[in-house]
């Protein structure tokens, strides 16, 4: 699998890859963050600059996107079970919680990927 197109650049699915790995789409060898959602300015590796991108609500739409058809439901389903609501909300409120905690960081990780594999391309 070639990971870079003929131009050098990776493709849009790799750096989406990387980025959801919480890599730098660039190279895919270095990490994107230095904090939970604190981007590097500039790779260690391979010095891609990511100073200039900025993901804005991207990364939130998308996390509320993806983990809505799943936890709506779910969220119903545990409603109308007739489950004891005092073991059921907390544990429902923790899955919530912790999966957006785990989502979000990627989902910037892939829009800061589609930004940077976009501004090469100009
Ligand atoms: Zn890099």
């Amino acid at each position: 699998m070639t990971t870079l197109s003929q131009t050098g650049f990776p493709s849009l699915m790799t750096a989406c890859w990387r980025g959801f790995r919480l890599l730098c789409p660039h190279c895919g060898r270095a990490r994107l963050f230095t904090r939970y959602l604190k981007p590097v300015e500039v790779c260690g590796h391979c010095g891609a600059d990511y100073s200039d991108i900025r993901a804005d609500d991207g990364p939130a739409w998308l996390t509320v996107l993806l983990m809505g058809p799943f936890l709506v439901p779910l969220a119903f389903g545990i409603a109308v079970s007739g489950w004891p609501a005092v073991f059921t909300y907390p544990v429902l409120a923790v899955v919530i919680v912790g999966s957006v905690l785990l989502l979000l960081p990627r989902m910037k990780g892939v829009v800061i990927g589609v930004l940077h594999v976009s501004r090469l391309g100009k």
